[in-house]
């Protein structure tokens, strides 16, 4: 088996019967090329699941991902790792729920192990104002073809018997369920697109960064790097946290701030949560990884930043969060946690179109929310790369939204990015 050979049991059980020895990289470290047809800039999920869509549905050979660090280093692999389809609006459903689907079948598409966890993600209500906006939620995505199930507090509490559910200010009533949410690894996604794509041809380049766009006669025909100049007949940039500061070398402003979000781990303890369940008191969200460390996490930090960390005062609102919906939690002691730099939009939804500059395109604006969506996000930006049609789930995502009033706004916070 050489190099990006295909893996399978019976390649495990070789391998181990004659020491792991054949084991090679799982993609190439290959020199850039002076020209390619699609230059993807940024090797996070979203750039990595474009080039591999770009190879493996679109049959184009001539694709780099240019990355200015490692792959998996960005949000790809700090998210909390939640995916599901639970969103409300027509611009958002059809998108989330291709995502989810193209989600079931991945680990078979590209050979790699993700663990994609069907397990469930419970968004708890505690008024009756809150269960019927979730019930109405709950029926958007029915029609839509996701699936939505409301418990009540004895249903919920069957499955969930540690919920506070008698708290005095906000009991809990019971829960939206989409069973097929769940939790996929997160970097593992990363790994998996990255090679799957290297294995269709695409040169994935790390610690190349992208400092400028040439553009002549309005006209974009490559990027500058930190590897030198790189020709391209189309340029799509998924550079998440960065899109504000990489596009601004294209002369745009884009309606996004960046912000920071971190995620919490606790030490590793024999399986309690069932699968994620969502506070509707507050914002704080858990799971519980296959290693047994709680997973959890809540609000931004409230302030514009490109720093990868945190700060403790919302380290403060996260535990409270939990501690009102599961007090048990008070127990586990918190082992690590990060930060990421979050695209958050003007509406709380995503960016994938092409810009004013022809060759150029842009994918970004995803909150912090983009985890869930890297399959649709990757298949769509393809789409609109390859044929410069958006894709049928993606048509509302366009970027002259916000002048022409049709905003996408799933929360209804109106035009305040930090709040979405
Ligand atoms: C703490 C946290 C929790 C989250 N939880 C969830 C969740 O549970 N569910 C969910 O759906 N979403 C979640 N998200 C959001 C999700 O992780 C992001 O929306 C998504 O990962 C962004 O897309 P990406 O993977 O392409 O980003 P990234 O992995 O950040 O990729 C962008 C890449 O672009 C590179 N780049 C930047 N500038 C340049 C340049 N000039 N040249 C070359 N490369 C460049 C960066 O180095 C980076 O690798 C969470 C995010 C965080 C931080």
């Amino acid at each position: 088996m050489g190099l990006n050979g295909g893996y399978s049991g019976f390649r495990i059980l070789l391998e181990g019967l004659s020491g792991n020895r054949g084991w090679r990289p799982a993609w190439r470290d290959p020199a850039p090329q002076p020209a390619y047809d699609f230059v993807i800039v940024g090797g996070g999920g979203h750039g990595l699941a474009t080039a591999y869509y770009l190879a493996s549905q679109f049959g184009e050979a001539s694709v780099a991902v240019l990355e200015k660090g490692w792959i998996g280093g960005g949000n790809v692999g700090r998210n909390t790792t939640i995916i599901r389809s639970n969103y409300l609006l027509d611009g958002n459903q059809p998108f989330y729920e291709f995502s989810l689907k193209l989600w079931e079948g991945l680990e078979q598409d590209f050979n790699y192990n993700a663990m994609v966890s069907q397990r469930g993600v419970y968004n708890v209500y505690h008024s009756d104002a809150q269960r019927d906006a979730y019930r109405r939620r709950g029926n958007a995505m029915i029609l839509h073809g996701a699936d939505a199930e409301l418990l009540d507090a004895a249903q919920l509490r069957a499955e969930c018997p540690f919920l506070n559910f008698d708290n005095a200010r906000l009991p809990v009533m019971g829960a939206l369920v989409q069973r097929r949410g769940g939790t996929v690894r997160h970097d593992a996604v990363a790994w998996g697109y990255a090679r799957g794509a290297d294995r269709r041809g695409v040169d994935i380049i790390q610690n190349c960064e992208v400092t400028g766009f040439r553009i002549q006669n309005g006209r974009c025909t490559g990027v500058e790097t930190s590897c030198g100049f790189i020709a391209a007949r189309k340029v799509g940039c998924a550079v998440a946290g960065s899109s504000s500061r990489v596009m601004q070398a294209a002369g745009m402003r884009l309606p996004i701030e960046s912000h920071v979000l971190q995620a919490f781990v606790s030490e590793g303890l024999k399986p309690i949560i069932p699968g994620v369940i969502t506070y509707g008191g507050g914002h704080f969200y858990i799971s519980q990884s296959d290693k047994g460390g709680l997973v959890f996490g809540g609000d931004i930090d409230m302030y514009n930043s490109y720093a990868q960390r945190g700060n403790l005062p919302v380290v403060e609102d996260v535990c409270e969060g939990g501690m009102a919906l599961m007090p048990m939690i008070g127990r586990a002691r918190m082992v690590r946690m990060w930060g990421g730099i979050m695209d958050m939009s003007m509406d709380g939804s995503p960016i994938i179109d092409r810009t004013h500059i022809d060759g150029l395109y842009f994918n970004g604006g995803w909150c912090y929310g983009g985890f869930k969506a890297t399959p649709a996000s990757g298949w769509c930006f393809a789409h609109l790369l390859a044929t410069d049609t958006p894709h049928e789930t993606a048509t509302a995502y366009r970027m002259d939204r916000f002048e022409r009033g049709y905003m996408i706004d799933e929360k209804g916070s109106g035009a305040q990015p930090n709040q979405h």
